[in-house]
């Protein structure tokens, strides 16, 4: 089976091939830095991120642009507030949201264009639309005429009735109709501008997207393969967005296949800027592992709702662990052409190829983590696939994955206490002491992903009763020859 993607346009999952060649050209709108980014955003970078790193497994040559909206209302407003330069306030949220991408794993974008960088193509464009009729000069700054391109709604599959309702023109506003929405801002007393035709100022927000995804992507006007974004983005940003762009396009539509990523809640809240009521991504990524995190949103549909909670960390932890021993167990097993390895991979594949299942192919290299024993007796060529294919998740083994836990030189005896402990419940033949070990370790993480406590307990202190001690700590768990 060919990927598989749900395009929002169509609304229906359609099989995926690039416009040009081999090649695939993707949009995602980025950050407006002029606030601490939330777990939030990060959920929606993390899948472009994967849906990235899969296609360029399966061959694809991509392009990726994700923008930097370094200019907007609350910037400079904060700015004001603060006294600080508009710019150094910017630049220090983007920082600090870089540098979580990276600690989540999420790859740099091949392209990272800033707003106020691209300030020529913004002005071309405009001015093309206000010379097709599509714009014009008010006041208070140009705005695009909504009633002038009938197509409005399409992407967000409601008419403009209905989305009048909604809106209104706010008293400081001079435009025709409530609809339109602003190209450029004419100056105020105090704010950063750029020069134009029609008088200095600066870009809106929607106004930035189109003209940079043209200029880096699509300067032939015949559209590249995927926008993206936060489902909140569909209406008006992307809505705006194909409203610009289209109408001066050979061959529409601006983006062939348009995904959006779920909304986030935070224990069942929704969060938002004016709210407050979110921890900065920063300042979560210090309390908790960034690959339980990251582990934690693949355990989820990307364009389902999600509901995070502190509890479902710990238990993304307990999986990852799993991940981690079974990466080692892999790497120590004997190397033999078992076919376990083209098996995986298409497996993954398969999983992946149904609008990046990221949940079934997570379920896949768990199948194989729990199959070491097996391997580790038997022989086989999975470790590299199963190397390459947590990488394709993002869930990249580092050096510390291939450390194996310290322990002091167990008794001779170990080994067949563990079988008469546990050799009944366990399959244990074959298994030296540290193997077995390891089993009722994973026996007993399953225990605690289930809540079962009490097995978990039992497990402990039957391991302890044979001499082995183990400690839980934020890292994992580890164990020792009991004192
Ligand atoms: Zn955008």
């Amino acid at each position: 089976m060919p990927l598989r993607l749900y395009n929002t346009r169509t609304r229906s999952t359609e099989p995926f091939a690039p416009l040009d060649g081999n090649a695939v050209r993707i949009y995602v709108c980025g950050l407006t830095p002029s606030a601490q980014a939330h777990i939030g955003h990060a959920r929606s970078f993390l899948f472009f991120d994967v849906l990235r790193r899969y296609l360029a497994y399966a061959g694809y040559d991509v392009t990726y642009v994700q923008n930097v909206t370094d200019i907007d209302d609350r910037s400079i407003a904060r700015a004001r507030e603060t006294g600080e330069n508009w710019y150094d306030i910017v630049n220090g949220y983007y920082a600090s949201f870089k540098a979580s991408m990276a600690r989540l794993g999420v790859r740099e974008p091949d392209e990272e264009p800033y707003a106020t960088k691209f300030i020529a193509p913004i002005v071309a464009m405009i001015e093309e639309l206000i010379a097709k009729g599509h714009a014009y000069v008010a006041r208070d700054g140009v705005y695009y005429s909504v009633p002038s391109f009938p197509r409005y709604g399409a992407l967000s599959n409601r008419n403009t009735d209905e989305l009048k309702s909604g809106a209104r023109i706010e008293v400081d506003e001079f435009k025709d109709d409530p609809l339109d929405f602003a190209l450029w801002k004419f100056v105020k007393p105090g704010e950063p501008f750029w020069p134009s035709p029609w008088g200095d100022g600066r870009p809106g927000w929607h106004i930035e997207c189109s003209a940079m995804s043209r200029e880096l992507l699509d300067p032939a006007g015949v559209g590249f393969d995927i926008h993206g974004g936060g489902a909140d983005l569909i209406f008006p940003h992307h809505e705006n967005e194909i409203a610009q762009s289209e109408p001066l396009m050979g061959h529409p539509p601006m983006a062939n296949v348009w995904m959006h990523g779920g909304l986030l809640l935070f224990e069942n809240k929704k969060m938002s800027k004016s709210l407050g009521n979110f921890e900065p991504l920063e300042d979560l990524l210090k309390r908790h592992d960034p690959q339980a995190i990251r582990l934690l949103f693949l355990q989820t549909g990307y364009s389902k709702v999600m509901n995070f909670t502190e509890e479902s960390i710990g238990a993304a932890a307990l999986s990852l662990e799993r991940l981690k021993t079974a990466y080692r167990q892999l790497r120590r097993a004997p190397v033999r052409a078992s076919g376990d390895a083209a098996a995986l991979d298409a497996a993954v594949r398969e999983a992946l190829d149904n609008d990046i299942n990221t949940a079934g192919a997570l379920a896949e290299l768990h199948k194989v983590a729990g199959r070491t024993l097996e391997f580790e007796r038997a022989g086989t060529d999975v470790a590299g696939a199963y190397e390459a294919l947590l990488d394709v998740l993002g869930l990249t083994p580092s050096a510390a994955w291939a450390e194996e836990p310290v322990a002091a030189a167990l008794p001779s005896d170990t080994l067949a206490r563990l079988h008469d402990a546990f050799g009944a419940e366990l399959s244990l033949n074959g298994a030296s002491a540290e193997d077995a070990i390891a089993r009722i370790l994973e026996a007993r993480t399953q225990a605690r992903v289930d809540k079962n406590w009490a097995e978990s307990d039992r497990l402990r202190d039957a391991l302890l009763a044979c001499g082995v001690a183990i400690k839980d700590s934020k890292d994992g768990t580890t164990w020792n020859v009991a004192e």
